[in-house]
């Protein structure tokens, strides 16, 4: 794949790029570790002072780099400008939890004493996709350099601009050359890179094949990593919900970030009770919802990032509508120029149909009807993926059943999945491993030493 910026509403080339060569990612590794030799000595306060100036670099450029985020990748301008804020949350939230998690931690032994020590492990290469180009980013680069190790970005193909942005901002606030670089490479590069012995460790966002090629590579190796992939995530409706809200919470879900959200509600489970009311209700906001042009405040939905996602897309839609589904809105690509697929809604699905174990990545919902909430959590499980489960019911037993049974790495009741600096974020199942975000994120690329002393 070229390293370009194309964009998904015209398909007008923007610019192109031409990939590192060795010789210049070789340059790049060596600055990283010889960086990470002193980076690793800066203190808690003087890298929190860079990620304070970082955030107020976001903050003051927002407008300025949402429209970069959205003439690479096609979400709606004022979701591109909301990102970048988010972004400059977190570098503050770690600015200032960063030293509370990461302090020593003492430990009662039997004689003498114990502690728990957070050390940096040095250069930690970060894959990274398209769909949130800034976020994440941050949200590894953040919690990475304030534990003292130093990042290496390898961004999406067809987000070069916002990459090259993203290395501005870190080298603008003085944080040591190397401490964070970005290498405009292809995919075919990560190999490589995560063999090198300098790379201590992984982290890779992305879809299956990708995180499955990486962590094979890091096995060998036995470096560790830390995966976020794909999800299909359930939407459970059960019949005391307050449907209103639940309705509109589940096109939020569904079809923000232009349906490309790794946490995006795919699945809508509802109880026969309310069934009908529900997908009424859907239907009509979905018919409502403002196709176009990304840059226009009114919009809803802009296009796909890229004319191969929107194949696959209408590829599985097709599919599911061949296994005998029906379309209660949309099911099809908008024909004009750019790569848009209109806000779809699919019921009746055949078991094993694609919307069981495929992720639609974009604005199509799957409905199914179940009696109950057992039969809700089952159907909920019975996908290869176990990213996050929005579930909406006023009734206790089921929330405590629906948090001890769902298969996923977060359960959100009676709102959207979402997520936050202060929770930790991942997935079980072939949705990946490892956490980011909260204390579990920053923990994962740090020695936890044991010290002992008698
Ligand atoms: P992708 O094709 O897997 O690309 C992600 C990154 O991996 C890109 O930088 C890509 O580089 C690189 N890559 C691709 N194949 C690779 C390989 N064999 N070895 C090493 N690196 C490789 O995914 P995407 O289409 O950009 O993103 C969509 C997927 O990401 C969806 O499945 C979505 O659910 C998932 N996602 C998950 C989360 C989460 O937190 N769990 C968040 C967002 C997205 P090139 O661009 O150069 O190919």
């Amino acid at each position: 794949m070229a390293i370009a910026s194309i964009n998904p509403v015209t398909g007008e080339v923007l610019k192109t790029f031409t990939p590192l060569t060795d010789g210049e990612i070789e340059h790049k590794l060596a600055l990283a570790d010889r960086t990470f030799a002193t980076y690793k000595y800066t203190s808690f306060a003087e890298r929190a002072q860079w990620m304070y100036r970082v955030a107020d670099i976001l903050e003051a450029k927002k407008t300025e780099f949402g429209i970069i985020i959205t003439l690479e990748m096609g979400k709606t301008l004022k979701s591109a400008i909301a990102e970048v804020e988010k972004c400059a949350h977190l570098c503050r939230f770690y600015a200032e939890y960063a030293p509370q998690f990461l302090a020593d931690t003492p430990v009662t032994i039997d004689a003498g004493q114990a502690l728990i020590r957070y050390q940096p492990l040095g250069i930690i290469l970060a894959v990274m996709p398209w769909n949130f180009p800034f976020w994440q980013v941050f949200r590894f680069a953040v919690p990475c350099l304030m534990a003292g190790n130093v990042g290496l970005l390898k961004h999406a193909s067809n987000v070069p601009q916002c990459a090259l942005a993203i290395a501005e901002i870190f080298h603008a606030v003085g944080l040591p050359d190397g401490a964070f670089q970005t290498l405009l490479v292809g995919a075919e590069r990560v190999a490589n890179l995560v063999a090198d012995p300098r790379v201590k460790a992984a982290t890779l966002t992305g879809s299956e094949p990708a995180g499955q090629s990486l962590a094979a590579i890091a096995g060998h190796n036995l470096k560790k990593v830390v995966l976020e992939l794909g999800g299909s995530d359930p939407f459970i409706v059960l019949k005391t919900a307050d449907l209103d809200v639940a309705v509109a919470t589940g096109v939020t879900a569904r079809v923000m970030n232009n349906g490309q959200t790794c946490i995006a509600a795919k699945r809508f489970i509802l109880e026969e009770a309310i069934a009908d009311q529900f997908i009424a209700k859907f239907v009509e906001k979905f018919r409502a919802l403002k196709v176009g042009d990304p840059m226009q405040a009114e919009t809803d939905v802009g296009p796909l990032a890229t004319p191969q996602i929107l194949q696959e897309l209408d590829g599985l839609v097709k599919a599911t509508v061949n296994a005998g589904a029906r379309v209660l809105v949309g099911g099809y690509r908008i024909k004009q120029e750019g790569n848009f697929y209109a806000p779809t809604i699919l019921t009746d699905i055949p078991l094993g149909a694609p919307p069981y174990q495929e992720e639609f990545f974009g604005p199509v919902a799957s409905v199914f009807r179940v009696n109950n909430i057992r039969e809700a959590i089952a159907l909920a499980n019975s996908t290869n993926f176990g990213l996050g489960a929005s579930v909406w019911t006023k009734d206790e037993r089921e929330i405590e059943l629906a948090i001890a049974q769902i298969e996923a790495g977060s359960v959100f009741v009676n709102s959207m999945v979402k997520s936050d600096p202060r929770l930790p974020f991942g997935g079980i199942k072939r949705s990946g491993f490892g956490r980011e975000l909260g204390i579990e994120g920053i923990r994962e690329f740090v020695n936890i030493k044991t010290i002992a002393i008698a």
